[in-house]
C-alpha cells in the first residue's frame, strides 16, 4: 500500500469511528510521514472540506500550520529520550476536553526513543483510553518501540518512494552542493569544516536533514542524468559513488546516536578523500 493510501485508509476509519485510540506508523521517511500526519489531522477537523489552500481562511488549518492548536501536541525526544516530564505535561493539558476539535491528539515522533519512565507514564494513558484522545506514534522501526507501547497500538506501514523531487529542500540542496564542491580535492578540507561548517546548524535535526539531502541527491545522481551534478560526481566512478552513499548512511547513524557533530564532519571529509580519483 502506498503511503497516500495509508492516510486515506486512516481518514476513512476515522469517519467510520473505527480508528484506534492509538496507532503506530512505521515509516522510511519520518519528515514526510509527520507532514502527512498533520494533513490527516487537518482533514479530520477542517470545517471547510480541507483542500491544499484551505489555510488561508480556515481557523483550524491555520492553527495546525502555526503549531498553535491547543488540542494538538507533538512530542519529539528531548535530547536522547522522550522524557517523563513531556508525557506528564501532555497528560495535564489533555485532562480537559478539546475546544476546537472533537479529540485531543498527541503525536509522538521517534517513538523508539522512550525510556522506561516515560513509557510507564504513558502506559496508564494508553490502558484507559478516553474517547476524545488519539495518540499517533511515528517510528522508523517498530521493533525498537518498547513492546508495552507497541502492543497497544494499531500498526500501519507508511513507505515512501525516496523520490528526490518530494524530499529535497532547495536551500538545503544548495548548501549540500556548496559543501561537496568546497571539500572536493581540497587539502584544507578539515580547516574548511572548522571555519565554515562548525556551528553551521545548531540543531542536530538540521544536520540530519543536511546529510539526508546529500544522500538523496547522490542517490539520484547515481540513478539518473541530473543536470546539476557537482564536480565530485562528474569525476568519480559509479563504484566510488556507491561507497560514498554507504558512508553517508553511516554518518547519519552517528548523528542519530548523538555523536559530536564537529568530529562527524571531520570523519566525513577524511573518509571522502579515499574516493577522489
Ligand atoms: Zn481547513
Amino acid at each position: 500500500m502506498s503511503s497516500i493510501n495509508v492516510f486515506e485508509n486512516l481518514l476513512l476509519r476515522y469517519h467510520e469511528n473505527k480508528l484506534a485510540h492509538a496507532f503506530l506508523l512505521e515509516t522510511n521517511n519520518e519528515e514526510l510521514c509527520y507532514k502527512d500526519v498533520l494533513e490527516l489531522i487537518k482533514k479530520m477537523n477542517c470545517s471547510f472540506n480541507y483542500s491544499n489552500n484551505c489555510s488561508l481562511d480556515c481557523n483550524i488549518c491555520n492553527l495546525i500550520d502555526n503549531n498553535s492548536l491547543p488540542s494538538l501536541i507533538t512530542i519529539v525526544p528531548d535530547g536522547q529520550f522522550i522524557k517523563k516530564g513531556q508525557i506528564t505535561d501532555m497528560m495535564e493539558r489533555f485532562s480537559t476536553k478539546p475546544v476546537f476539535t472533537k479529540e485531543n491528539i498527541y503525536v509522538i515522533r521517534e517513538a523508539e526513543r522512550f525510556n522506561s519512565s516515560s513509557a510507564n507514564t504513558l502506559l496508564k494513558f494508553l490502558e484507559e483510553p478516553e474517547d476524545n484522545i488519539i495518540g499517533i506514534f511515528i517510528t522508523s522501526n517498530k521493533e525498537n518501540v518498547i513492546s508495552t507501547i507497541r502492543s497497544r497500538c494499531q500498526i500501519f506501514s507508511c513507505i515512501y518512494d525516496n523520490n528526490i523531487i518530494d524530499c529535497l529542500d532547495d536551500n538545503i540542496l544548495t548548501d549540500v552542493k556548496l559543501y561537496l564542491n568546497s571539500i572536493y580535492k581540497n587539502a584544507d578540507d578539515l580547516l574548511y569544516n572548522k571555519t565554515h561548517m562548525s556551528g553551521f546548524y545548531t540543531d542536530r535535526k538540521d544536520w540530519e536533514l543536511f546529510f539526508k539531502t546529500m544522500l538523496y541527491y547522490l542517490d539520484d545522481c547515481y540513478i539518473s542524468e541530473r543536470l546539476d551534478k557537482v564536480e565530485l560526481v562528474k569525476n568519480i566512478s559509479k563504484d566510488k559513488l556507491i561507497k560514498i552513499i554507504v558512508l553517508i548512511e553511516d554518518i547519519l547513524k552517528y548523528i542519530k546516536s548523538n555523536g559530536n557533530i564537529d568530529l562527524i564532519l571531520d570523519k566525513f571529509v577524511i573518509e571522502m578523500r579515499n574516493y577522489y580519483e
